[in-house]
């Protein structure tokens, strides 16, 4: 039997990671991977996606470019011809994932991997390997949601990136970061779209003043919400899917696509057997180093359900390898999250929402500004950005930044830096706007909107 000094099971953003910084610190390592090397991110992720929403944006654009003089015939779109180009694109990343881990020295084992004991690690053509160190790093996948009636006629998002053709109408079931986006992306290359969500508004968990923002910004460009209301059945009838509504109301459409969450994979590996017990969410339960119950055995990524983005997978994989392998232990910090929504307009976001600092601060000053940028006075375009910035009166700290519109994506991650150094509002002051943008609103907001007094 083969022995190596760690084993991955998984080859996407956490596993990949640390796969190669382990060999870098000079273990022997293998990685398992049953599907395509790069995981959820590459293959049916963050990038399709993010190539989807590029794609669907420019549709606007030829709307805007009227505004600046451009005579424009009318624009048509081939969704097969981006499809091609995407999955080809994502066939070229896979193959730099996989020429990544052999120059690292990593031997790839393709196929399916199961725990035989804390050791050993069965492949799916039966072959045997053995490892002090094994880390799982396998993952989630689309939650399935209730069992309605034709449930097995929607789709989810793995099943969208295998559409080939741009569905004409589409209902979309959820009100999370993959409805939302995929719901943008199909509006904009042009079906109508109807999103089902069971609660009163998108986005549970982000800012409110933010979530009313962009719902509203979404509603305005042609989304249409259904809140609370629940899918009760979806049925072939008359050339389209009847979707039946609770209310009793039926939408016809050429497509449902549900985004209810997602599944850590942990069935059937044989986790149960080596002496781990998942948490109520079916994910495995580790410590700040990654450490599951089972000395030996770690767990990194989507798999252990802390927070499901990429970045943080690829953190926790590299804080792993340094840690178990490279003479330095490292935990990985969990609070200070910069994040996006690549709706259209997007969401940026780092730090506390306006509810959460005022449950740990009580003298709080929430800045805003919202406004329609420069680009729109002349394109014509009605949408409002929004920028907000929560800070401590006592300390002067930032606490959280939101905002929706243009590139705000992009002013997170910045935004991430500033807070990580701990910035004050003086500080913002003190920076000297880059004129004429919409990121310098965040250095010239100078009166208060609001001021809680608790
Ligand atoms: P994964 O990347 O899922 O990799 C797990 C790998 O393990 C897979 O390749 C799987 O095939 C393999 N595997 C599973 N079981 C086994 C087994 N038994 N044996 C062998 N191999 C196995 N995050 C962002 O930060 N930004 C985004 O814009 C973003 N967009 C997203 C869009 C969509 C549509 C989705 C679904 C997710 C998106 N995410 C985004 C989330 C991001 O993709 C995940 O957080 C990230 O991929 C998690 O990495 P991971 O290494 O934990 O797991
Ligand atoms: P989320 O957890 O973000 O959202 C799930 C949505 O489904 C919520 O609106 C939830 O409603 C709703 N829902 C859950 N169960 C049901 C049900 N039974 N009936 C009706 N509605 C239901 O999951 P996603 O699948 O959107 O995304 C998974 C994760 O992937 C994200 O949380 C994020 O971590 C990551 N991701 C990141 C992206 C990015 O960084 N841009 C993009 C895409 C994904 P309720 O709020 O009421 O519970």
């Amino acid at each position: 039997m083969e022995q190596f000094d760690l084993i991955v099971i998984g080859g996407g953003s956490g596993g990949v990671r640390a796969a190669r910084i382990a060999a870098n610190h000079g273990a022997r390592v293998a990685l398992a991977e049953e599907y395509r090397m790069g995981g959820t991110c590459v293959i049916r992720g963050c990038v399709p996606k993010k190539l989807m929403v590029y794609a669907s944006r420019f549709a606007q654009e030829f709307e805007e470019a009227a505004g600046f003089g451009w005579t424009l015939d009318a624009p048509r779109f081939d969704w097969a011809t981006l499809k091609t180009r995407r999955d080809a694109e994502v066939a070229r990343l896979e193959g730099i994932y996989r020429s990544n881990l052999g120059n690292a020295g990593v031997q790839i084992l393709q196929g399916r991997a199961t725990l035989v004991d804390r050791n050993t690690v069965q492949l799916s053509n039966g072959m045997h390997y053995q490892a002090k160190h094994i880390l799982i790093a396998t993952g989630a996948q689309p939650a399935r949601g209730p069992d309605i009636p034709g449930h097995e006629l929607a789709i989810d998002s793995n099943g969208f990136f295998d559409l080939e053709a741009l569905p004409r109408r589409v209902v979309v079931q959820g009100a999370g970061y993959i409805a939302l986006e995929l719901a943008c992306v199909l509006q904009l290359l042009g079906a109508e779209v109807t999103v089902v969500v069971r609660g009163e508004q998108i986005l549970r968990g982000f800012d409110d003043e933010m979530r009313r923002h962009l719902a509203a910004e979404m509603a305005h460009s042609g989304l249409q919400f259904r809140f609370g209301r629940e899918v009760q059945s979806i049925a072939r009838a008359d050339g389209a899917l009847q979707v039946q509504l609770d209310n009793g109301d039926t939408v016809a459409v050429d497509c449902v696509l549900r985004a209810l969450g997602r599944r850590p994979n942990t069935q059937g590996l044989g986790l149960e057997d080596v002496g781990i017990t998942l948490d109520a969410h079916g994910a495995i339960p580790v410590d700040d180093f990654s450490q599951t119950a089972v000395p030996g055995i770690y767990a990194v990524g989507d798999v252990t359900n802390r927070v499901n983005l990429t970045p943080m997978a690829i953190r926790e994989g590299h804080a792993f390898a340094d840690t178990v392998f490279g003479g330095t232990p490292r935990r990985v910090d969990h609070t200070l999250i910069p994040t996006a929504v690549f709706t259209t307009p997007e969401a940026g976001v780092v730090g506390l929402t306006e509810e959460q600092a005022l449950k740990s601060h009580q003298r709080l000053d929430v800045y805003r500004a919202s406004f329609r940028p420069l680009k729109a006075t002349l394109s014509g375009h009605t949408g409002k950005m929004l920028l907000k910035l929560l800070v401590d009166r006592d300390t002067d700290r930032v606490l959280g930044f939101h905002a929706v519109g243009p590139d705000t994506g992009e002013m997170a991650q910045l935004v991430g830096v500033a807070l990580q150094l701990q910035a004050t509002k003086a500080a913002l002051d003190a920076t000297l706007a880059v004129h004429p943008t919409a990121a310098e609103e965040l250095v010239t907001m100078r009166t208060p909107a609001v001021r809680h007094n608790l």
